[in-house]
């Protein structure tokens, strides 16, 4: 554990010294392709355009713990947490505009027509131990309210109804929460490179419900990963790659594919540039494409690609 501790705080720095990080010829250069010109849109007016979409949008909700990430990027380096309890609070909030209470009427139809919650296989009954009853919005199905929020905050659940798989989630909400443990994150743009650098730490832990051994141990990592700023979507990437890492989705518990190493701490599907060049590296035409993609199929803030139009 000294030993990782020691890595992240080589690779959080290496804002100090890229040469030193990368070796000097890598970190001279130039690798990407064109120029930003200044065209790439200023981060902060970035931010502010976000930010304001935010309040205007009457369905969209990002929390304050993403917003508050988010204006921290302000400062061209920084460090994120993801602490899990935090998200998962906010996200009870979120639930709230996903579920209503059930009215009288509604619970009179489901007893009358013998109605169960399909998560606990409960028959519905008007006064079942002070448990809620409660409707989605998006569908007529009925369930415990303590049943369908556990149900929803699971990876797995991929935010649709169990019965009918109709959406629960509006696309213009905050993603569902993902298997990642607990961890932190720095970043630094270096100028010179026109990228950013980004350095993972997942400590060691114990496994979550949603991994394969729950309860037992696992082992933590610390990885770094390039993210350039002449994409078409510009700083917006980078952004996305934090809201995955603030939701949980980067790095999942699992057996490594290429070490073959069981409970140990993986990448989750979304693709990361741990070299600059090289067979990983760039030039990669099609990397942006397949990690927006991949962040999508996440549900990692689809509706930031509708702010930067072409
Ligand atoms: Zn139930
Ligand atoms: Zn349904």
């Amino acid at each position: 554990a000294q030993q990782m501790m020691h890595q992240w705080e080589v690779q959080a720095d290496i804002s100090q010294g890229l040469e030193q990080f990368y070796g000097t010829s890598m970190a001279n250069q130039r690798f990407w392709p064109v120029t930003s010109g200044g065209l790439y849109p200023n981060l902060v007016s970035y931010l502010d355009l976000v930010m304001s979409k935010c309040r205007n949008g009457s369905s969209t909700n990002l929390d304050q713990g993403l917003i508050n990430t988010l204006k921290s990027l302000n400062s061209f380096k920084g460090r994120i947490c993801a602490q899990r309890q935090q998200v998962e609070t906010n996200r009870s909030v979120n639930l709230q505009q996903i579920l209503t209470m059930a009215n009288q009427e509604r619970i009179q139809e489901a007893i009358s027509s013998q109605e169960s919650c399909t998560i606990c296989a409960e028959i519905i009954l008007a006064f079942s131990q002070n448990k809620d009853l409660v409707i989605m919005n998006n569908c007529p199905h009925i369930f415990h309210k303590s049943c369908i929020e556990t149900w929803l905050s699971m990876p797995s659940s991929q935010m649709v109804c169990p019965n009918c798989k109709t959406p629960c989630h509006d696309p213009m909400a905050p993603p569902p929460i993902g298997p990642m443990p607990d961890g932190d994150m720095a970043y630094i743009f270096s100028e010179k490179l026109g990228a950013w650098f980004i350095c993972y730490w997942i400590p060691n832990g114990t496994q979550l419900p949603c991994h394969l051994s729950p309860g037992q141990p696992f082992k933590g990592t610390t990885r770094t990963a390039v993210c350039p700023i002449y994409f078409k979507w510009g700083p917006l990437l980078f952004i996305r790659l934090i809201s995955a890492f603030y939701y949980h989705h980067t790095f999942t518990v699992g057996t490594s594919l290429t070490t073959n190493m069981s409970d140990t701490t993986t990448w989750n599907g979304i693709h990361h540039k741990t070299s600059l060049d090289g067979g990983f590296g760039f030039p990669d035409k099609t990397y942006e494409e397949r990690v927006s993609l991949e962040l999508d199929a996440k549900g990692v803030l689809l509706f930031l690609r509708d702010l930067v139009s072409d």
